[in-house]
This record gives C-alpha cells, sequence and structure tokens, in this order.
C-alpha cells in the first residue's frame, strides 16, 4: 500500500469536520482559521513504542492514548482544542493495526469535536507524534507562573491509578478484585484529559498544569514559574477506591505524589476565588480536592498527615531501586 492510499483510506475522513478547517488533509498546508479576539495555544507530544506503551499494546488505545496527552497539555492551559496534526512513523504497514488505530483516533475526535487536519507518514520505529491546536483569549489562558502565596492547591479525579495500573501490567502489583484491576488498567490506557475542566477554570484559577510525571514532579513546575513554595495534605489526597483497597496506606501515598500518567489537573486558586471551584467544576462534571496550599517558601514542598510532617523520600520505595528497572520504569524516573 502506498502512502497516499493509505492516508486516503485511514485519515482523510478520520475526525470531526469543523468550519475554521478552510482546507484539510490533501495540499501543502491545511488552512485553518482562529476565531476574532482567541490566540492560538500549540502543543506537541510523542509517544514511542516501548518506551510510552508495550510494542503490543491495543491500537485503539495508542491512538486515543497519543490524542489524550495532547489534549490535556491544552486543558492546562484553559484552551479549546481545535486542530491536530498527526505524524506517524510504522515499521511496515499492518492494516488491521492502522484499522483500529484509526477507529480509535475517529472515536476520540468526534468526541473533543477536533479536526485531524494533516500530518506526515513515514518509515521506521513505531512512533506516534501529535500536534494539538486551540484557542483561548491570551490573557485568560492557565500559565504555570500565577500562583501566589496564599492560594489553595486543588487537584481534579484521583491520583497515581495509572501508575498502578503500570505496576498490574509489569507483574509488580498485584491486586486481587478484577473490576479494580480493570479500572486501573482502564486509567492507565485511557486517560482522560480534563478538557471541560480545564476551560471552566479559565477566569478561576491562578495556575494550571497536568500532572503527566507525578504530582511532586508537576507542582515543582509551578513552584518554580511562580517562585514559591507549597504545603501538600497527603490526608486529603484524592485516592480512588480500586487504590484504597489493593494497596496499603503508604503505597497509595507514593502512587499519588510520583507516578505518572494520571494526567489529571492540577491548580491553585486564590482565597477570593476558592468558592468558585465547585461551582465552575460543576458543569463538567468532574469533581475536584483541595490538597494543600501555596507559601513563600520557594522551591520547597512540605508533606504533611493529619497536620504532622510527613517523611518521604522519590527513590525510598523499595521496587524503584531494585536492579531490574523496566524499562517504563526508567524513563518515569528519568521524566520525574
Ligand atoms: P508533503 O510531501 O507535502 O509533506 P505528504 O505526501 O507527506 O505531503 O502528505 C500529503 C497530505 O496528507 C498532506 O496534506 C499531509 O498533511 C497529509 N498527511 C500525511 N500523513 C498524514 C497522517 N498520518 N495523518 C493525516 N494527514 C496526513
Ligand atoms: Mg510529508
Amino acid at each position: 500500500m502506498k502512502e497516499f492510499s493509505l492516508i486516503d483510506t485511514y485519515f482523510r475522513d478520520v475526525s470531526f469536520q469543523r468550519k475554521d478547517v478552510l482546507l484539510g488533509i490533501g495540499d501543502d498546508c491545511a488552512i485553518t482559521q482562529i476565531p476574532a479576539g482567541q490566540a492560538l495555544a500549540t502543543t506537541t507530544d510523542t509517544l514511542v513504542s516501548g518506551v510510552h506503551f508495550l510494542p503490543d499494546a491495543d491500537p485503539k488505545a495508542i491512538a486515543q492514548k497519543a490524542i489524550a496527552v495532547n489534549l490535556s497539555d491544552l486543558a492546562a492551559m484553559g484552551a479549546e482544542p481545535a486542530w491536530l496534526s498527526l505524524s506517524l512513523s510504522l515499521p511496515n504497514v499492518d492494516e488491521q493495526w492502522l484499522k483500529a488505530f484509526s477507529e480509535g483516533f475517529k472515536e476520540l475526535t468526534e468526541y473533543y469535536s477536533v479536526q485531524l487536519i494533516g500530518g506526515d507518514t513515514v518509515q521506521g520505529p513505531l512512533a506516534i507524534t501529535i500536534t494539538a491546536q486551540g484557542f483561548v483569549a491570551a490573557d485568560q489562558a492557565l500559565k504555570r507562573s500565577g500562583a501566589k502565596p496564599g492560594d489553595f492547591v486543588y487537584v481534579t479525579g484521583s491520583l497515581g491509578d495509572a501508575g498502578l495500573g503500570l505496576d498490574i501490567l509489569l507483574n509488580h502489583a498485584e491486586v486481587q478484585s478484577t473490576e479494580h484491576s480493570e479500572f486501573l488498567l482502564r486509567r492507565l490506557h485511557y486517560p482522560t484529559p480534563r478538557v471541560f475542566a480545564g476551560t471552566s477554570l479559565r477566569r478561576v484559577a491562578s495556575a494550571c498544569i497536568d500532572i503527566s510525571d507525578g504530582l511532586l514532579a508537576d507542582i515543582k513546575h509551578i513552584l518554580n514559574a511562580s517562585q514559591c513554595g507549597a504545603c501538600l495534605q497527603l490526608d486529603k489526597l484524592p485516592l480512588s477506591k480500586a487504590m484504597l483497597e489493593s494497596v496499603d496506606r503508604d503505597a497509595a501515598f507514593h502512587y499519588a505524589l510520583s507516578s505518572g500518567d494520571d494526567y489529571e489537573l492540577l491548580f491553585t486558586v486564590s482565597e477570593e476565588q476558592k468558592n468558585n471551584v465547585e461551582r465552575v467544576l460543576a458543569c463538567s462534571n468532574v469533581p475536584a480536592t483541595c490538597i494543600g496550599q501555596i507559601n513563600g517558601a520557594v522551591g520547597k514542598i512540605d508533606l504533611k498527615h493529619n497536620d504532622e510532617s510527613y517523611a518521604y523520600s522519590q527513590t525510598g520505595f523499595e521496587h524503584f531501586n531494585s536492579a531490574e528497572l523496566t524499562k517504563e520504569q526508567s524513563n518515569q524516573a528519568k521524566r520525574a
């Protein structure tokens, strides 16, 4: 199968059709129209086989995760997603794989009303790069640099599920309940980008980031950009029923603090805006939990449990020290 017929068969009609796409797939460039008064937010993420997913992973999940991690970045900026470009590196033309990949792609792009407007297809090791673009008024973008001492720290959803899911996949954790194990693996393979929560937080949050590398690693980006510190209450961390019923308390804290791939939003809110958080998030049906507060101790993260200091070392956890680090884990560790 030649490149052109491959693109025609699997990608030309793969997604939602938007009115602001004046010229889509098929020419040298796509031509698109940005709404008046809006600025363009652009982000790119690559998933590489053997690094970000196992080589035999379900192509539907690969497609949806590749989209989700990009939409999550737009969400963290408060941007409304619009357009995607897809760069595919494929070792060979496996039509069954492409069919499942493009079906997964179609499902998620229709759900979020985003259009695939172009890309590139090359032969090489399996890797998927997506560029996502969306709209946000320039003065409403949720940057990492807006947190102030006294602001409250919030997270959406629950934390650590994807990390425990990865450990189940790699046989490093055993979860008896199949219901819990399915939930945790779903959280790993099909993360939910918090798109509607992100746009609703535009006038409410002072800073925002999505949690891709773990709570501690990602809050550090906010603290560095905002030149402040934070105190976090571990007893407030939102943990799923599956997490709570599968591992002990300290392991649950470890997953919530240090494991990646959750794609929840971490945001800060001033005292004046605190009452608005629940109200604006009610429409998006996403729970948010206050887990601590920003302070002036630049770059420091103070961990508390029931108001007492909680000693925690990111590298102190047993299986992260083991000699048989998997590629996925060593990469996660590097990213953290
Ligand atoms: P060029 O040589 O000008 O880069 P290509 O032959 O690579 O053009 O691509 C032809 C058209 O198909 C372009 O509009 C390009 O954006 C689109 N395209 C190529 N690969 C993909 C893909 N994987 N998904 C979506 N569109 C693609
Ligand atoms: Mg090309």
